[in-house]
């Protein structure tokens, strides 16, 4: 079955073809954080798409080499450097260290890459661009001292937003720091220092000042991954004008096509509006931690939705998704239970679970399955049908799955020593059908979190849902 995308370019569900299946592995960019405050959730739902997307890649067998840009300078990174009263560097050193933390805490796979746009490397390459840009026409210097990109000459801008340029002509006020340029739309490319960078500056053509956003991810992208890249990501926001930019400044200086496959998930929202810094309306991984819920259970909220709706974020949402786990994990250690009789494994080939994720990635129909699948073993566990080589089956299946979902839990669930002996005494008082004892203990055993199951072969034991 074909691996099949929705492209934003094309706005149609494209087959994926890499680039050059054969040589190389496929170029993977992924539009990361801009550094000036910890990440909120709502960009995790970005990452963690995006990591899904990787992940799905490589199940299916492509090698996937992914760089996840890291913006270190920006309008936003000075101002808050400025704020705190320390050096830039500083500034941001502390929101990588925690962008890390969160995306581990999220089980979210490493890109191979992560450049800083304050890399010297990239900034050199952005000046290098910016030049080649200027001295195709495709660029200027302004009288403010700033370059910006002439978006008139360069044939289809607005090819991936879908807009015509005409729509931006009719202009409503233009702001101050718009006066020098030649149309409303053309965006800086490198902007000229003022007092309120304070240190941050370098030098260039065209005297000291520093990258325009766009002009970083451009560079990052075609120093690390060459000038043609199979798939770009970011949330829908990146559309326009950040990914439009992209495409006319690396074509402008490549001449070649720059991404083959444009993917952008849709927003985290707040009670149906975007989840956003600037909004006050968001939550931070800490944040949702420190309600007591797992990472694991906030990837599984994150994940469950296809990636082009939106997905509103309630602590419902959270209560469900641990609601969920639960349901996997009891269903693996019973399987557990019934495999250990025996060591015969038989494959169970490609499921409706993997024909899901071939199509667009549709991670809730994938779930659908997967959870119809666990309502059937469980019940012919229940009936004592499953055999240990089908329940062996199962586990090599979620093995695989789980390359891709990474939802198991952090660690083998181990039932704690009191909880057993109740579950002792409990039997006793069942065994002499003593009802009140026996539905006390129950409920002392739910007490500590966990819940017995009366089946054939005795009481099991399992963790209880939600709180
Ligand atoms: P930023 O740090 O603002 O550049 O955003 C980093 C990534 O998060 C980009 O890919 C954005 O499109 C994405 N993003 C920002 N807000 C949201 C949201 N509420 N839901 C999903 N993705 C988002
Ligand atoms: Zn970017």
């Amino acid at each position: 079955m074909a691996l099949r995308f929705f492209n934003t370019y094309s706005r149609e569900i494209e087959e994926f073809e890499p680039r050059d299946p054969a040589k190389r592995p496929i170029r993977m960019y992924t539009c990361g954080p801009t550094v000036y405050s910890r990440a909120h959730i709502g960009n995790f739902r970005a990452y963690i798409f995006e990591d899904l997307l990787q992940r799905h890649l490589e199940l299916r067998g492509y090698k996937v080499h992914r760089a996840m840009n890291i913006t270190d300078v920006d309008d936003k990174t000075i101002r808050g450097a400025r704020e705190a009263g320390v050096p830039l560097a500083k500034f941001t050193e502390q929101f990588k260290k925690a962008f890390f933390e969160d995306a581990m805490a999220l089980r979210i796979k490493r890109a191979d890459e992560f450049p800083c746009a304050t890399d010297q490397r990239y900034i050199d390459r952005m000046i290098e661009m910016i030049r080649t840009l200027i001295s195709k026409g495709l660029a200027y210097q302004a009288d403010d001292k700033s370059v910006y990109f002439r978006i008139n000459k360069f044939p289809g801008y607005g090819k991936l937003a879908h807009f015509d340029l005409s729509q931006l002509q009719s202009t409503g006020r233009v702001k101050h720091d718009e006066y020098d340029k030649e149309h409303i739309g053309d965006f800086a490319l490198w902007k000229a220092w003022d007092e309120e960078d304070g240190d941050v500056k370098w030098d260039s053509p065209w005297g000291s000042g520093r990258p325009g956003w766009h002009i970083e991810c451009s560079a990052m992208s075609t120093a690390l991954l060459g000038d043609q890249i199979d798939i770009h990501c970011g949330g829908v926001d990146n559309i326009f004008p950040h990914h439009e930019a992209e495409i006319a400044q690396s074509e402008g200086v490549t001449d070649k096509r720059f991404v083959r496959y444009w993917l952008h998930c849709a927003h985290l929202l707040v009670d149906g509006q975007k989840m956003a810094k600037s909004l006050g309306n968001f939550y931070t991984v800490p944040d949702v931690l420190a309600k007591g819920y797992t990472g694991r259970e906030l990837r599984y909220a994150l994940l469950r939705v296809h990636y082009r709706v939106p997905l509103n974020f309630t602590w419902e949402g959270m209560n469900e998704a641990r609601e969920s786990l639960d349901r996997i994990d009891e269903w693996l250690m019973r399987l557990r239970e019934v495999g250990e009789k025996q060591t015969v494994k038989r494959p169970i080939e490609k499921t409706e679970l993997e024909e899901a994720l071939y199509d667009d990635l549709n991670i809730s129909a994938a779930l659908g399955f997967l959870f119809e699948s666990i309502r059937e073993t469980n019940r012919a566990m229940d009936e004592g049908k499953l055999d240990a080589a089908s329940a062996n089956a199962w586990l090599e299946w979620w093995k695989r799955i789980n390359s891709v979902l990474d939802l198991e839990p952090e660690v083998e669930i181990v039932v704690p020593p009191e909880v057993t002996q109740l579950a002792k005494e409990r039997e006793d008082a069942r065994r002499k059908k003593n009802w009140k004892r026996s539905d006390e203990l129950r409920e002392r055993i739910s007490a500590f979190g966990w819940e017995v199951r009366d089946t054939k072969e005795g009481p099991k034991l399992t963790r209880r849902g939600a709180p």
